[in-house]
């Protein structure tokens, strides 16, 4: 049988303290949530591979590192508000749940949003919650947010992301059309202000929707 608490602390090491991610909060929380029960059962052995898979859809669960880093990235304190764009699987919601206070994340696949609010109430995650929708526009009515991050990659920053950010709020969003991606981070650091910072090359599937790529095309 496998041993995935084994190979869970084994990806904590390997993928992720020896390639840099140092929140102790981060680390702690993927060391804790079974990345095997966010997969089909027959990836279950693949669970901790330093890879993406795939899920339903035609979707992905992202890499464990690049989960890893933006949460890090998010610098989230354990009182934080944080809305989840993309929750595909419900795993990165599951490790943003173990962080911070209350985790709103939302998919546009009604199916895999059935799958990931089954798998986070089967583990008794109760401060996370998975909506249906174009999480493009966000999620005004759960506004605002200390910490947004985006797994999918969208065409520019979509203003109602910007709009939900608490002050001193950080949005995480891969910019760009795919295959010259970049991750972005975004500071509100007064009501109409945001710094914001380039954290680096990366591949996400597109964020489609009204405020993202239009009707799935990425031109
Ligand atoms: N965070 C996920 C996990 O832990 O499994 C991985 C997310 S996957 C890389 C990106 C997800 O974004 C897909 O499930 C896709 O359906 C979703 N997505 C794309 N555009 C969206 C939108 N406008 N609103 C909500 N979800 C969207």
């Amino acid at each position: 049988m496998t041993d995935f608490a084994r190979l869970r602390d084994r990806m904590v090491e390997v993928q992720l303290a020896r390639r840099g991610i140092r929140d102790a909060r981060v680390l702690t929380a993927m060391r804790a949530v079974p990345r095997e029960r966010f997969v089909d059962t027959g990836l279950a052995p693949y669970a901790y591979r330093d890879s993406p898979l795939p899920i339903a859809a035609g979707q992905t669960i992202s890499q464990p590192w690049i989960v890893a880093a933006m949460i890090e990235a998010a610098t989230l304190e354990p009182g934080d508000r944080v809305l989840e764009v993309g929750a595909g699987s419900g795993y990165a919601a599951a490790v943003l749940g173990r962080i911070a206070a209350r985790v709103v994340a939302i998919e546009r696949h009604p199916a895999l949003a059935a799958l990931a609010r089954e798998r986070i109430a089967a583990l008794g995650y109760d401060n996370v919650e998975i909506h249906v929708g174009d999480g493009s526009c966000g999620l005004a009515a759960a506004a605002p947010f200390d910490a947004i991050l985006v797994a999918a990659g969208a065409p520019a920053v979509p203003p109602a992301l910007r709009e939900q950010l608490a002050p001193g709020g950080r949005l995480i969003i891969p910019i760009g059309a795919p295959g010259e991606q970049k991750l972005r981070k975004l500071t509100r650091t007064a009501a109409a202000c945001f710094a914001e910072q380039d954290l680096g090359t990366v591949a996400f599937v597109p964020l489609i929707g009204a405020q993202g790529w239009r009707n799935g095309s990425t031109e």
